[in-house]
């Protein structure tokens, strides 16, 4: 049966509310982050119309495009892909959460584009909680004095931590990765005072029901409602 790009949120959305009943969260505790990477950009208007509010994007350039294209939508544009230096400031001007800050350079130089632009930018420290060398992301142990530097940021707003578990067939095997991120979320809320962290980005299309029952707050999913890129 075809289904539209609108019954695919439905169903994506429904499984989100059921997994956070299921273990007893509040289904309003978890966003949707809609990945839009390499997809035209009038299936993400169409998305946008639809009800999805937060659209993912990897890539400056096509995130660029796809932000002019679609001003006339009230979209809160998250950046989730690797983030280069040079490219900082095109991030700074569109994305309302940048994912993916891994290194106190990147930081100091949103920090500034941010103070330049007159705003604060919310971030999140991505996490390479697996310590695999081609993932991207800050090693668990270097996590707690990148967060003391960023906290001396005055354009910068810390809210939470994000990861990208290794690929597995069966979600479960996914499950220690999310956990590992929840827990050191909670010791270094700890350990740091006036920090509150309360923002975990974790589960993708194939395991983000295992992410909601360990704490995701916000869930990037992609494959599952625009299909194969
Ligand atoms: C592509 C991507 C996703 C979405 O992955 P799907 O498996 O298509 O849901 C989520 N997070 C990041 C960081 C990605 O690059």
């Amino acid at each position: 049966m075809h289904c539209t790009i609108k019954d695919r949120i439905k169903q994506i959305q429904d499984r989100i509310d059921k997994s956070a009943r299921d273990c007893g969260r509040a289904p309003s505790e978890i966003q949707l982050v809609a990945v839009g990477k390499k997809k035209p950009v009038e299936l993400i208007r169409q998305a946008a119309q639809s009800g999805v509010s937060i659209i993912g994007e990897n890539y400056i350039q096509e995130a660029r495009s796809k932000f002019e294209t679609l001003l006339d939508q009230p979209i809160r544009w998250h950046f989730i892909g690797h983030l280069q230096k040079n490219k900082a400031k095109y991030a700074v001007r569109i994305f309302e959460l940048i994912h993916t800050v891994d290194s106190l350079e990147l930081a100091r130089e949103l920090n500034k584009c941010a103070d330049k632009a007159g705003k604060v930018q919310q971030i999140l420290v991505q996490v390479n909680i697996s310590g695999e060398e081609t993932k991207s992301g800050i090693g668990q142990s270097q996590v707690l004095p990148l967060i003391q530097s960023i906290q001396k940021l005055p354009c910068l707003a810390l809210k939470g931590l994000m990861t990208m578990p290794p690929y597995f067939e069966n979600p479960e095997q996914a499950r220690p990765y999310f956990q590992a991120l929840r827990k050191l979320r909670d010791s270094l809320v700890k350990k740091v005072s006036g920090l509150r962290l309360s923002e975990l980005s974790m589960g993708m299309s194939g395991d983000f029901q295992v992410a909601i029952e360990e704490g995701a707050s916000l869930v990037r999913v992609g494959t599952a409602l625009f299909g194969k890129r």
